[in-house]
């Protein structure tokens, strides 16, 4: 099963969430603690999502198409939604920094297939990207999907990003069922042909409706349980201000200190601050602040 962690609070290099602690999410991904026998390592690449400020003005391009073309429609390659503030940008001239994290812009993202062990990347360019919002993901492929790098979470869209620990069995048609019950977007606009990229076209579906994102990790883990009640759906959500995550059959912990917050699949260090969050609950974090509330889902409860 993959591993995954969100991280918001001061600016940190966003390398560093990947090797954090005497069990890093790269530890992770060769010595797993916790994999519910969903495999044994988690090898089939990886990826990271963090969200950085608008462009300060002293570094705007100089030719406003371009500013237009990557920045005001988010065609660019952060994928941002949302248009340029100009309240900030006297602070953004003193202290780039100051804006880190503001939502305005998507996420940018790096993902690679390959084993997060062989990416020199991880120490060489990510650890010189900082950022207030971060979302980490490393893969184990379920049987039967690819291994590419569009299958690696995050996956994004807009503002969010998004990751899934876990398994649909017979989720094509579990998650066909699925959305034409929520009337989703094409399923054929998942990245890749697997569990997690389906799902959240699902998801973000429902988020770019009406629904809320904790409604709509509700609603969608419900109706994937009533389907496939063997599913195991731990959902991590962000936008760069927010972390949403469900545990469904599979490991979450969380860890908040007075300015920051982490959730984990498994804690990356002995900070007896960690806490284990049960099964069936809804995490929603923000830097020194927690809500853990019960999915109230009884699906599935006996003997799955
Ligand atoms: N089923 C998903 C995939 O194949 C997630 C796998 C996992 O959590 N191990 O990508």
């Amino acid at each position: 099963m993959c591993r995954h962690l969100a991280y918001l609070g001061p600016p940190v290099p966003v390398g560093d969430l990947l090797t954090r602690g005497p069990h890093s999410l790269r530890t992770q991904s060769w010595a797993p603690r916790d994999m519910r026998g969903g495999g044994t390592i988690n090898a089939d690449g990886f990826g990271i999502a963090w969200w950085t400020p608008t462009q300060p003005a002293s570094t705007e391009p100089r030719h406003p198409g371009m500013l237009l073309a990557g920045i005001h429609t988010g065609d660019g390659p952060t994928g941002g939604a949302g248009s340029r503030p100009t309240a900030h940008r006297d602070d953004d001239r003193r202290d780039p920094a100051s804006n880190l994290g503001t939502r305005e812009a998507g996420p940018s993202r790096y993902r690679n297939a390959a084993p997060i062990w062989t990416d020199p990347a991880v120490d060489e360019v990510l650890p010189q990207i900082y950022s207030r919002a971060v979302l980490a993901a490393i893969r184990s492929a379920t049987v039967g999907m690819p291994v590419e790098r569009t299958a690696c979470a995050p996956f994004t869209h807009g503002r969010w990003a998004f990751s899934h620990n876990g398994v649909i069995p017979d989720w094509r048609g579990t998650l066909t069922a699925v959305a034409a019950k929520f009337d989703s977007p094409s399923l054929l606009e998942a990245e890749s042909m697997t569990d997690s990229a389906a799902l959240w076209v699902i998801l973000r579906g429902r988020m770019e409706s009406e629904a809320t994102p904790d409604v709509a990790l509700r609603e969608v883990v419900r109706a994937v349980a009533e389907l496939s009640p063997s599913a195991r759906l731990n959902l991590l959500v962000g936008d760069g201000e927010t972390v949403w995550a469900t545990a469904w059959r599979h490991a979450l912990s969380v860890l908040v200190g007075e300015e920051f917050v982490v959730v984990a699949s498994e804690p990356y260090d002995d900070d007896p601050r960690w806490q284990a969050i049960a099964d069936r609950q809804l995490v929603v974090a923000r830097p020194g602040w927690l809500s853990v509330q019960d999915l109230d889902i009884e699906i599935g409860r006996a003997g799955s």
